[in-house]
C-alpha cells in the first residue's frame, strides 16, 4: 500500500536530516524540496539571470533540467550532469533562494515536478518543504508540521555550521529568511488536519521516534 509523509517546517527545524532518517527506517524515498528550489536559484546565479526577472527564473525553472536523487541514502543534485549538490547549499544561494520562492511561476513549475516524483515513487516516499502538507501533497497519508522555538533553530544552525559564525550573525540569517519564506509560503501555522511536532526539547533520535510513532499511528 503506498504511504506519502509531507512533512513542513522553517529552516533550522532539523526538518531534513530527520526526515531523510524517517524514510530510511520506513524504506521509503526522501524527497527535499528545498534543494529543487536551490538549484534553481543555483542555475540563474550561474547563467546569469537575473532572479528579480519573474518572467525569466520562470522560463529558467520550466526549462532546467534538474535531476535530484529521492534515495535517502545518495544526497546527489545535477544540473544538466553538473554536479551541484555541495554547491546548492553555498550561503550566497541561502540568502538568494528567496527570489525563486516567491516567484510564483516558477513554484507552480517545481509544484509539477515534485508532484510527479512523488507519484513516481515506487511505494513510499517521505517528502519535505514549506508547502508539502498544504499543496504539494494535501492528500498525503501523514502531514506533519515540525517546529522548533527560534532559540533551538539558532542553536542547530550555529552547530551545523561549526562555530564559524557569531551569534548576531546567525540570528539575522534565520529570522531574515523566515521573514522573506513567510510570504511564499506560511508554514508557520498546521492546516487541518496537520499534527505538530514540536522538537525544541528533543534530540535528533527522539524527534525521529517521534514523527515514526505519528506514522505509525
Ligand atoms: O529547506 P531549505 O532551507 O533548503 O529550503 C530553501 C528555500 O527554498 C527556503 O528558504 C524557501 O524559500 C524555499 N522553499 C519553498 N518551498 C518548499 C521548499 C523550500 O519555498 N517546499
Amino acid at each position: 500500500k503506498s504511504l506519502v509523509v509531507a512533512i513542513d517546517g522553517p529552516s533550522g527545524s532539523g526538518k531534513s536530516s530527520v526526515s531523510r532518517e524517517v524514510a530510511r527506517r520506513l524504506r521509503a524515498a526522501y524527497l527535499d524540496t528545498g534543494a529543487m528550489y536551490r538549484a534553481v536559484t543555483l542555475h540563474c546565479m550561474r547563467t546569469g539571470i537575473d532572479l528579480t526577472d519573474s518572467p525569466a527564473v520562470e522560463a529558467a525553472t520550466r526549462s532546467i533540467d534538474l535531476v535530484i536523487s529521492i534515495s535517502p541514502d545518495r544526497e546527489s543534485v545535477l544540473i544538466a550532469g553538473t554536479d551541484v549538490t555541495s554547491a546548492i547549499r553555498e550561503p550566497e544561494v541561502s540568502s538568494a533562494v528567496s527570489a525563486v520562492a516567491t516567484t510564483m511561476g516558477a513554484r507552480a513549475e517545481l509544484i509539477r515536478r515534485q508532484r510527479a516524483l512523488i507519484a513516481g515513487a515506487a511505494h513510499r516516499i517521505v517528502a519535505e518543504g514549506r508547502d508539502i502538507t498544504t499543496v504539494v501533497a494535501p492528500d498525503a497519508e501523514v502531514r506533519v508540521l515540525l517546529t522548533a522555538s527560534e532559540e533551538a533553530r539558532l542553536r542547530r544552525r550555529g552547530d551545523q555550521l561549526g562555530g564559524t559564525q557569531t551569534a548576531a550573525q546567525l540570528k539575522r540569517q534565520v529570522t531574515e529568511r523566515d521573514a522573506k519564506d513567510s510570504t511564499a509560503a506560511d508554514f508557520t501555522q498546521a492546516a487541518d488536519g496537520v499534527v505538530t511536532l514540536d522538537s525544541s526539547e528533543l534530540d535528533f533520535e527522539q524527534t525521529v521516534a517521534a514523527l515514526l510513532t505519528i506514522v505509525r499511528s
